[in-house]
């Protein structure tokens, strides 16, 4: 399998050359040449672990033998706390809930963070290279990276986080990972900050001269790709002729990984976007409207997002696959802040997406509805997902997807229901572990000193 860029269509990239780059030199984000077809029979009473092997071998291609890629998806699943590893719960007549929350730090990032954990360092053993890895976190990502990477011999690991503006708990799951290679930078300022800092540091010549730069942000490709493994494990759970997804979303990442299970031959129906109050993927499928705001605090942090960068990837297909187009619609968005699609890509992308938008306060109603007549107690990313499916009605499998445990999000939970969450065992003793991080003010000269002398 080659791989092309949303900004260069005529590149051919091995799979292990795209792993490590993040983003292409011409800063696009890397696609498949093709699309690998699935023959959905052979997976039928396959474990987690086989279906993921069938779905990511093809885009390994060549690069992986079989066994060692069996080995490796199977040691990142192994400690799920589920034998399912993603179940799928059934809460009315063609009514489901995906559960993505059984991995180490309980959010759906960990589905695909795992698995690149063990890649990277499969890859870098058999390649003698020494790699870091830099990346910036409002939430999520950030914990499921540190737990990925612990431990791991010559890959060493730099988080930046916004100083007091991630959950307790959020923090907690990172900076009590003492592994000597775990580094955690809390920068005195906001999450832009923290990511502006990681951009600049990914073109500065001095790092790049002392290290390989890896980035794990959710526009990596292998991370698109293993989270498409679930969309074809659900749809092998109910034994029907086809489903459709609801996706609470921010990045695009995990929406866009359904749109690729489809290219491959799921019978996907809809696919159904949620979002918070930040609403710039709602007004892109409704109205054709790119336009950057302000990014708004809701009770959904990991969906407090304006530029959805995956996005361009959908993009480069709805433009034909040409990259001279989404040079120039970027260009265009940059500059103005804002692009309009025209009404003939606005319906091609309605044909495969509809959207909502969903407010803070029907999060909350929603979180306590399913709480009350189904028993469920949902975290608030799920809940915006939530609220669609209690409103739609389908005639076959529709299937919305529950992205993080609800005990990391205590406050919600309390102000929704008026008592918290139970917290897990993994989870309760985290406040008894002692926390390692170094605080800096928000200098990108300062930090770069900083994760120099780590080196
Ligand atoms: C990352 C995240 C999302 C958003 O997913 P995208 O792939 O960025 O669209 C939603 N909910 C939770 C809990 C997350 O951690």
């Amino acid at each position: 399998m080659h791989y092309l860029s949303t900004r260069n269509d005529k590149l051919r990239e091995t799979f292990t050359n795209i792993l490590f780059q993040g983003l292409s030199r011409e800063g696009g984000l890397f696609l498949p040449v093709e699309w690998p077809n699935i023959d959905i029979n052979t997976l039928r009473d396959k474990s987690y672990k086989e279906v993921a092997l069938h779905i990511m071998r093809p885009f390994v291609g060549g690069d992986l033998k079989d066994d060692n890629l069996y080995e490796i998806i199977s040691s990142s699943y192994d400690d799920f706390r589920h034998p399912k590893i993603a179940p799928l719960v059934n809460v009315d007549s063609n009514k489901y809930i995906l559960e993505l929350f059984y991995g180490p730090t309980f959010s759906f990032k960990d589905y695909a963070l795992q698995f690149l954990g063990n890649l990277f360092e499969h890859l870098v053993r058999t390649s003698k290279k020494q790699i870091t890895v830099l990346g910036a976190t409002s939430g999520d990502t950030g914990s499921a990276a540190i737990e990925a990477f612990k431990g791991k011999k010559d890959i060493k690991v730099f988080i930046l986080h916004p100083y007091n503006k991630v959950s307790d708990i959020q923090r907690r799951q990172m900076t009590t990972v003492t592994d000597s290679n775990i580094f955690n930078i809390a920068v005195e300022g906001t999450f832009d900050d923290c990511q502006k800092t990681v951009k600049d540091l990914f073109v500065d010549q001095e790092i790049q001269k002392k290290t390989s730069l890896t980035a794990i942000n959710s526009i990596n490709w292998s991370r698109i790709m293993a989270q498409a493994v679930y969309y074809f494990w659900s749809y092998l759970q109910t034994e029907k002729d086809k489903i459709s997804f609801i996706v609470p979303s921010g990045n695009f990442g995990n929406i866009f990984s359904a749109r690729v299970a489809k290219h491959m031959g799921l019978p996907i129906d809809r696919l159904h976007i949620s979002t918070n109050q930040n609403d710039i993927l709602h007004r892109i499928i409704s109205q054709g409207q790119m336009t950057m705001n302000k990014v708004e605090h809701t009770f959904s942090p990991s969906m407090d997002i304006q530029v959805a960068s995956n996005f361009e990837r959908q993009l480069f297909e709805i433009f034909n696959n040409n990259s001279n187009s989404i040079v120039d619609v970027m260009r265009e968005f940059q500059n103005n802040k804002s692009y309009t699609l025209s009404n003939s890509i606005i319906s091609v992308l309605q044909e495969i997406y509809s959207s909502a938008s969903v407010s803070d306060e029907l999060t909350l109603t929603t979180i306590k509805l399913f709480n009350d007549k189904y028993k469920y107690l949902a975290d608030p990313h799920t809940a915006t997902g939530l609220s669609l499916l209690d409103q739609y009605s389908s005639d076959h499998p529709l299937v919305s997807l529950a992205c993080a445990h609800p005990a990391k999000f205590g406050s919600a939970i309390e102000k929704a229901i008026g008592e918290p969450p139970s917290f897990p065992k993994e989870l309760e003793n985290i406040f008894d572990k002692e926390e390692k991080m170094t605080i800096l003010e928000k200098n990108t000269n300062l930090i770069k000193s900083h994760i120099l002398e780590l080196l």
